[in-house]
């Protein structure tokens, strides 16, 4: 049986990419700073571990005299643009030193295989119309954010790893990943979680806030057709950066009037000053696609997977919020009163 250690495991892709891996037979261990929020994670063996340790890192590659088939490094100290705007020294502190002990320590222990996630946050900042930018064009560097320079730099420390000790190096250039179990509120949340959020926060005909003025332009890859890519890749020859995404860009606007339809809701948008990000994006899929791989769910079948696994959490945060309120109010009657 062969076996994978999955950083990140707590977390929203790494969690799913946990059950991709278990339907493909693998012993997993998976290993998170903390549990996983909204789904009992699928994985043989779950430590809680902090991996900017090299301790830490030691531990969760160590299984017994074995060494782990495959490594797939999706751990990091991320969210959406408020936080990557708003958090950029833990991300490049956190990040970084997740991935240099990381590295330095699965290619001294003998790890064959290594994947990494890195995001298309790596490239320069598009005007609409401009033509695909390769992954080779993401030197000369000029990301939009610390994010993206800290996956620079660690694409780029783990081919040299790669390079000396005979470890393949798998990196995945990742676009905006959205669907069920991800973070959805508390400020780490990415845009359509986020839309999702407001739009069951609001009734029929309601009004929401977003940042920006609606037309940035962004792809939006379901987590499903995300994992069968970093699955494909880590068993390819692919060397470099590979970029994984959906052909379909839309604009924030059409984000909206998305998860507006599949909620069955008329809905209005203040658009006001917020970290918008970059204009636009519009990147080769070339490299993922010589492997066969295709994004074969639509932004609206994803939407229709996500939207109301977001309500659902929404409506039971109400729920809890009103019992606690009630609850309150009762402890406050059962005091005496003097
Ligand atoms: P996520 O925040 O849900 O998962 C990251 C996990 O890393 C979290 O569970 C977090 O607790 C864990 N982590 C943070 N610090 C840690 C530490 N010190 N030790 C151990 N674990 C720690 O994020 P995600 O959306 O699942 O992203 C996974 C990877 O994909 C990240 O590397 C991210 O940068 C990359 N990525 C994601 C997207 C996206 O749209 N979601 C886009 C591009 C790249």
């Amino acid at each position: 049986m062969k076996t994978a250690l999955v950083c990140g495991a707590g977390g929203f892709i790494a969690g799913h990419l946990v059950k991709k891996l278990k339907s493909e037979g693998y012993w997993v261990r998976g290993v998170d700073i903390k549990r996983h929020e909204y789904a009992q994670s699928a994985a043989d063996e779950f430590k809680v571990l902090d991996l900017r340790e090299p301790a830490g890192c030691r531990e969760a590659l160590t299984l017994g005299s074995a060494t782990f088939d495959e490594v797939y490094q999706l751990a990091a100290d991320m969210g959406g643009m408020g936080f990557i705007h708003s958090a950029e020294c833990e991300i490049m502190h956190n990040s970084v030193l997740i991935n240099v002990h990381m590295i330095d320590n699965a290619a001294r222990m003998g790890v064959p295989r290594y994947f990494y996630s890195s995001s298309v946050c790596v490239y320069r900042d598009m005007r609409p119309g401009e033509p695909e930018m390769t992954e080779a064009q993401a030197v000369p560097a000029n990301p939009d954010n610390e994010y993206g320079w800290e996956k620079l730099y660690s694409e780029r420390m783990l081919q040299a790893y790669g390079r000396k000790y005979g470890m393949k190096a798998r990196i995945a250039r990742f676009q905006n990943c959205y669907g069920p179990e991800g973070t959805w509120t508390g400020g780490r949340e990415k845009a359509p979680a986020a839309t999702c959020r407001k739009v069951a926060e609001v009734a029929d005909g309601g009004t929401i806030q977003a940042w920006g003025d609606g037309t940035a332009v962004r792809s939006y890859t379901y987590v499903s057709d995300m994992v069968r890519g970093i699955y494909l890749l880590m068993h390819s020859d692919l060397e470099g950066a590979v970029n994984i995404g959906a052909p379909e860009y839309v604009s924030v606007k059409e984000l909206v009037e998305a998860v507006a339809e599949v909620a069955g809701k008329r809905i209005n948008v203040e658009w006001v000053k917020g970290p918008v990000g970059v204009q636009s994006r519009n990147f080769s899929n070339e490299r993922i696609y010589s492997l066969g791989w295709r994004a074969q769910v639509s932004l609206k079948e994803g939407i229709a997977q996500t939207y109301p696994w977001i309500e659902s959490q929404v409506r039971a945060q109400g729920a809890e919020a009103a019992g606690a309120e009630a609850a309150g109010a009762e402890a406050a009657q059962a005091v005496p009163q003097a």
